[in-house]
């Protein structure tokens, strides 16, 4: 069996740009409006010579009580439930907010092993920002920039390693 790795993290943090670096394709929809790819989405990846499913996502928010938010937060939920590990995508340009303390919460109630994962931190000179999403209680924040593809190598190591 490969492993999967879900793509979690409120809209707009990069999720689908991520898939398409782990996955090497155009599959899922970039967008620049938050919360298009609202169904999931699976691919194949490869690090050297290990295989891989992933899971991209739309968004998630589990406090909204119907509509098309609640059936994100579903899809979000039983992509969780299939995935090994779970790499939680936050947003290192907009920080810290009230959606990711949310999701982080019901990471921590749905218990997988999960990577913290600050993206679009390509040319930030300062690590400031990153301070705050230790409070989020997952440990090492890896920051990443998925547009320009550093650092993701090394999440998929870490997220494959942790199995
Ligand atoms: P999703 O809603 O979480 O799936 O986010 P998307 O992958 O659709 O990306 C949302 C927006 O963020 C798009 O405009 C992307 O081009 C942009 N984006 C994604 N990754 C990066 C990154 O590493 N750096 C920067 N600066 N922008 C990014
Ligand atoms: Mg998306």
């Amino acid at each position: 069996m490969k492993p999967v790795i879900a793509l979690v993290g409120r809209p707009n943090v990069g999720k689908s740009t991520l898939f398409n670096r782990l996955t090497k394709t155009r599959d899922a929809i970039v967008a620049d409006f938050a919360g298009l790819t609202r169904d999931r989405h699976y691919g194949n990846g490869r690090a050297g010579n290990r295989e891989y499913i992933v899971i991209d996502t739309g968004g998630f928010e589990p406090d909204a009580g119907s509509g098309i938010y609640s059936e994100m937060a579903k899809q979000t939920r039983q992509a969780v439930a299939e995935a090994d590990v779970v790499i939680f995508v936050v947003d290192a340009r907009d920080g810290l907010s009230a959606q990711d303390h949310d999701i982080a919460n019901e990471l921590r109630r749905l218990g997988k092993p999960c990577i913290l994962v600050a993206n679009k931190a390509e040319g930030m000179q300062s690590s400031a920002r990153l301070v705050d999403f230790y409070e989020l209680g997952f440990g090492e924040v890896h920051a990443v920039s998925a547009a320009h593809g550093q650092g993701v190598r090394d999440i998929v190591d870490l997220a494959l390693e942790s199995l």
